[in-house]
């Protein structure tokens, strides 16, 4: 090899020298030449391509002509001026002669480098990133394995860590990372950058940064990025690693300074670069164990992930900005504790709050909610911000009607009938007389009123367990309420329960289309049994506070066949699981195949935003057109059309109705894995993105694990993963986040409730 190394040199740039090897993970050589001068030949990998080496030369010569006070490592050009020399021959080698760069690097120091060393280390990076933001070359678009925008494909391989305790700390980097960062890089300055100031690449003499070495990571990343890569390696084994941190971050911005969205996520960038250092030393470890270079930092990031990880990533946050005069994380508001006290002097106390110690959230986006102390959770709880907490789409949509016009639907105006008919052309031809209220409670309670009037009748068929509102009368027809705690039984004599169709827990057991039709034939049989005939029969097409029940194969045919017959109502309450969360249909009625008389929507119509809709039949439309007028002061205002547009246009555009599908089938076989490692899990159901797992102390008798479940979703919480507990019996963990949830948070997801299960 070295005589091939030596013909190239000689031939390409008339060098002539003493050559050494150098360690390193790159084929890499010390070339004292002849005449005194000192180069490093970097023989290049078979993959890298012409145009990243020019990117490399045009990264170091800007760096060079911004004068930065530092050796680089500039190319000599072969003896025909090109920047690479290549050996004749097929398979001859290819290679670069830089000029060398004396030096001790800064992680090669006894003691670390002092405060203005650091402070220095932050100009000269942000002198470094404005030289280069005027570089413009097609190759920097790229990635690699240190990419920090692509931290993530790293992630799966936590697996390969053993410790447990370390796992957990990494899943935590990850989290941080995927939650905190990821989501607002894209917001952020972009530009060229080094992309690898790593403490290797950085040389000292004395206390003076003398050198920078290794642009062959450079690439187009958010600016900020190489703020933290530096930051991940200054920050390793110090007494004081933030404060550290904070004297380079202050010497940065001096130069180039940083806005509040950059310094937010430098933490979480942070980690996402220690994370990448360990698990990539982890999956190296599992080629050779003994290499020379591979591992030198890991033992350093992890101590350094122990140090941190059980701090507040927002304190962190704040004081790695302390130099700045900028606190990225301001909006805290008041304590935790003094907004407990305020709740219990004005907020009744029949309203209870989630979790133990309760969370209090100060933003949301995405899948995710974060804390006042900078933790994100991601949120598999809430089915309302269905297309993702604070979608951009949907607020602008509504800032930008609210500063249009806002009145109610006496007025003819656009919106109003343009959102009818889109939401009309979602359901089955015959639904498509529409009328908007603002909660899953007003629609319930106008479903029905439809039903009495256009039936002339009163009784109501309700499912056990079912919940369908907070009204007077939704929860005297909501066996969820009276039967539950503070409930007194049923209240009406013309409120009918039907059993829920369970083929786990029911009476009759088991998905077929048998199971099915004995349950549809008990509701017959409560039919044959009143002495008049129903008004209407009311359910979920899935039942969600009822535990997540996912009815049999051809339940709902057969039942409404039985309703029907005697001249009832089918309405179809949507509330929870419409909008494409099954994935596989857009409404979950569909599953079976029904067409109701009418369907409720609440929740995930508007994102948030409160508004709500029933649509039926035009016949059952007219009959209710008695003469009483109907009219909701806000059901269908313009900024509520807007609003429900947007969702639409979300769920459409951003394919969501298959995402469901895809990360929920994903996350559904993850959970039967999980099912066949933990007795605990006695049941694993549901559709798309509603899914339920139910606990259970003993698969033969059911036994409900409710305390389990209690202590499991305290468990998940402190991971930073929302879970809530429903059912009759308290133990079925519900699963309906946010349309977006990724399939690498999923996976996040079966990592930790299988760690959690493990030790519960
Ligand atoms: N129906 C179902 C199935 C629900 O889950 C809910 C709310 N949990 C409602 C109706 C009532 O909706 P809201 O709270 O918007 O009044």
């Amino acid at each position: 090899m070295l005589d091939a190394v030596r013909e190239l040199l000689s031939g390409s740039y008339g060098v002539d020298g003493e050559l050494k090897r150098l360690p390193g993970e790159n084929e890499n050589y010390s070339v004292t030449a002849g005449e005194g001068g000192r180069y490093v030949l970097k023989l290049a990998d078979a993959g890298l391509r012409s145009d990243e080496l020019e990117l490399e030369h045009q990264a170091v010569e800007h760096a060079q002509a911004a004068t930065l006070g530092v050796a680089l490592p500039r190319i000599r050009p072969t003896k025909r001026g090109s920047i690479e020399a290549r050996s004749a021959g097929a398979g001859g080698l290819r290679g670069r002669l830089l000029e060398f760069v004396s030096g001790s690097a800064w992680c090669d120091r006894e003691t670390p480098p002092g405060t203005e060393t650091l402070r220095a280390l932050g100009s000269l990076l942000a002198r470094l990133d404005l030289a280069l933001a005027r570089v413009s070359h097609p190759a920097a678009i790229r990635t690699h394995r240190w990419d920090l925008t692509a931290a993530r494909q790293h992630r799966p391989k936590i697996g390969l860590v053993e410790d447990p305790a370390r796992r957990r700390l990494l899943e935590q980097a990850f989290h941080l990372y995927g939650a905190c960062a990821l989501p607002r890089l894209g917001n952020l300055p972009w530009s060229l950058i080094h992309g690898d100031a790593n403490d290797e690449n950085i040389l000292l003499d004395g206390d003076r940064i003398s050198g920078l070495l290794d642009f062959g990571d450079c690439l187009h990343n958010p600016t900020v990025c190489e703020v933290a890569i530096a930051l991940a390696y200054v920050m390793l084994e110090r007494e004081d690693p933030v404060e550290a941190g904070a004297a380079m971050v202050g010497g940065y911005h001096s130069v180039r300074p940083l806005s509040a969205d950059e310094l937010a996520v430098l933490y979480p960038l942070i980690c996402g670069r220690l994370g990448t250092t360990v698990t990539v030393a982890a999956e190296r470890r599992q080629i050779d164990p003994d290499h020379p270079n591979w591992f030198v930092s890991e033992g350093p990031a992890w101590r350094l992930l122990e140090k941190l990880g059980a701090d507040d990533p927002a304190e962190i946050g704040s004081a790695l900005a302390a130099e700045t005069g900028i606190d990225p994380f301001a909006d805290r508001g008041a304590p935790l504790m003094n907004l407990r006290e305020a709740r219990r002097r004005h907020i009744g106390p029949a309203l209870s709050l989630s979790y133990r110690e309760p969370l209090k959230i100060v933003r949301g986006a995405g899948a995710y909610l974060y804390d006042q102390r900078g933790r994100p959770y991601l949120d598999l709880v809430n089915n309302v911000c269905h297309v993702g907490h604070c979608h951009p789409r949907v607020v602008e949509a509504g800032q930008r009607q609210m500063a249009q016009l806002n009145t109610n639907t006496r007025y003819v105006y656009d919106g109003l009938t343009a959102y009818a008919e889109r939401l009309s052309g979602k359901l089955p031809a015959g639904l498509d007389v529409c009328f908007f209220v603002n909660s899953g409670s007003e629609a319930n309670e106008l479903a029905l009123r439809l039903a009495w009037t256009a039936t002339g009748r009163k009784d109501l068929l309700v499912v056990d367990g079912a919940y369908h509102g907070h009204t007077s009368t939704l929860i005297d027809i909501s066996p969820y309420k009276f039967m539950g705690k503070g409930g007194r039984g049923r209240p009406e004599p013309w409120v009918h329960v039907v059993p829920v169709a369970d083929g786990y827990r029911g009476v009759h057991k088991g998905m077929s289309s048998e199971t099915g039709r004995a349950y549809a034939d008990d509701l017959g049989r409560v039919i044959g049994d009143m002495s008049t005939p129903p008004a209407a029969f009311i359910s979920e097409s899935l039942l969600g506070c009822g535990g997540q029940v996912i009815p049999p194969a051809g339940y709902f045919q057969r039942a409404y066949e039985h309703v029907r017959a005697a001249g009832g109502i089918c309405i179809a309450d949507e509330v929870q699981v419409g909008f494409g969360r099954v994935g596989s249909r857009f409404w979950a009625f569909e599953l079976q195949d029904v067409v109701p008389d009418i369907v409720v929507m609440g929740k995930p119509i508007g994102n948030g935003h409160p508004m709500s809709a029933v649509v039926t039949t035009r016949e059952i439309a007219d009959a209710f057109a008695n003469g009483m007028e109907f009219f909701a002061t806000f059901g269908g205002n313009p900024v509520s059309c807007a609003i429900g547009m947007a969702v639409l246009d979300v769920v459409d555009e951003e394919g969501l109705q298959q995402h469901a599908l895809e990360v929920g089938s994903r996350f559904k076989r993850g959970l039967e894995l999980i099912k066949e490692k933990h007795a605990l899990i006695g049941d694993v159901r549901g559709e798309g993105l509603f899914l339920g797992i139910e606990l259970v102390r003993d698969r033969k008798t059911l036994e409900p694990a409710d305390t389990e479940a209690a202590e499991l979703i305290e468990r998940m919480k402190r991971r930073g993963v929302l879970l809530s507990v429903d059912g009759p019996l308290h133990n079925v963990l519900k699963i309906k986040p946010p349309m977006v949830l990724s399939a690498d948070d999923v996976d996040m997801v079966l990592r930790t409730l299988s760690d959690e299960l493990t030790v519960l």
